[in-house]
């Protein structure tokens, strides 16, 4: 058992930024990719390439999976002799839904292996950097014992739970949020846009705009507490606000499905008798579809 060496299934962007940042610590990486050709620069640094499944995950005790999702994922492993299994500790960073993670865990299991769970919350870009923060979930000892051949891939290591479905449950809440709030940024691009104002122009205001930061210190204890008093804000202004949205979008021509989702929400809010209330009330609205 060499702790310095790893495998790596997978190599799209972010398994070959991961495969990468191993070999630049000097650890002795074993690759394996279903397209070859994506191994070529990995293996002229220095990387192994395994000639199927099977042999990459003999090679090392630490297996890192970087798959599109679980589908991908099974794609590859229901193939491989089970005994090959005994013994491995598989680091699966490959995004999907917790029930997804928990039966990748329970399957793995059956075989003698170990499944870490994991979401990586940076792009390829900061794979190996000490900021970059990763979930994980799974068993705790078997956290602590590879946490610095985890520590590669993002310095930060947040180990959230036992249960293997945590780690895709938090990563799956930051991306509820990022989809969200990246794809406002792309409706008011496109609205500035078609009012001849630049994405470079409208830059400070958007940070300014998604810097949200005190609205959330604000809110969630509020929250928590279930106090959704209307002292600071009401829905029925926010169902005003949401509607002008909506009106300054298709006004400029510009496609409105997003702000007309977001009027829709509010009034079933007001419908529903919170229009005295937060519009943080509308987590209990969405509570009850
Ligand atoms: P990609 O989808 O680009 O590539 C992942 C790998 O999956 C490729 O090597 C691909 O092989 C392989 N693959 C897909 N389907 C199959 C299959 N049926 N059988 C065998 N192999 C398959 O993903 P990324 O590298 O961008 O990301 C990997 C994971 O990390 C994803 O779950 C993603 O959600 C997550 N993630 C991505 C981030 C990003 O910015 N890209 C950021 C954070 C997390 P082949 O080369 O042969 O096509």
């Amino acid at each position: 058992q060499n702790s310095h060496s790893v495998t790596v299934i997978g190599l799209g962007p972010m398994g070959r930024a991961m495969a990468a940042a191993y070999l630049d610590r000097g650890y002795a990486v074993t690759v394996w990719n279903r397209t070859a050709s994506r191994a070529e620069e990995l293996v002229n640094k220095g990387a192994v390439l395994a000639a199927g499944p099977e042999e990459a995950i003999a090679a090392n005790e630490v297996v890192v999976l970087s798959l599109t999702d679980y589908d991908a994922v099974h794609g590859i492993l229901d193939a491989v002799d089970p005994a090959v299994f005994k013994g491995r500790v598989i680091v699966n960073l490959s995004s999907d839904t917790p029930e997804r993670a928990r039966e990748g865990a329970a399957w793995l299991a059956e075989r003698g292996a170990v499944q870490l769970t994991g979401g990586v919350l940076v792009p390829p870009s900061g794979v190996g950097d000490p900021e970059s923060a990763t979930f994980y979930s799974g068993p705790l000892e078997t956290f602590e014992a590879h946490r610095e051949t985890l520590s590669v891939i993002t310095g930060k290591t947040d180990h959230r739970g036992e249960d293997p479905g945590l780690a895709a449950l938090y990563y799956q809440l930051n991306m509820v949020m990022f989809w969200t709030a990246l794809s406002g940024y792309w409706q008011a691009l496109a609205v500035a846009g078609a009012h001849g104002i630049s994405a470079a122009e409208l830059l400070p205001y958007a940070h300014g705009a998604l810097d949200l930061g005190r609205f959330l210190d604000f809110y969630a204890p509020r929250v928590d507490a279930g106090n959704h008093a209307g002292d600071v804000d009401r829905l029925t202004m926010g169902l005003a606000s949401t509607e002008h949205v909506l009106h300054t979008v298709t006004d400029a021509g510009v496609d409105g499905t997003l702000p007309a989702a977001v009027v829709e929400l509010f009034r079933r809010g007001v419908e529903a008798g919170r229009g005295g209330d937060s519009s943080s009330s509308l987590v209990e609205v969405l509570r009850k579809p």
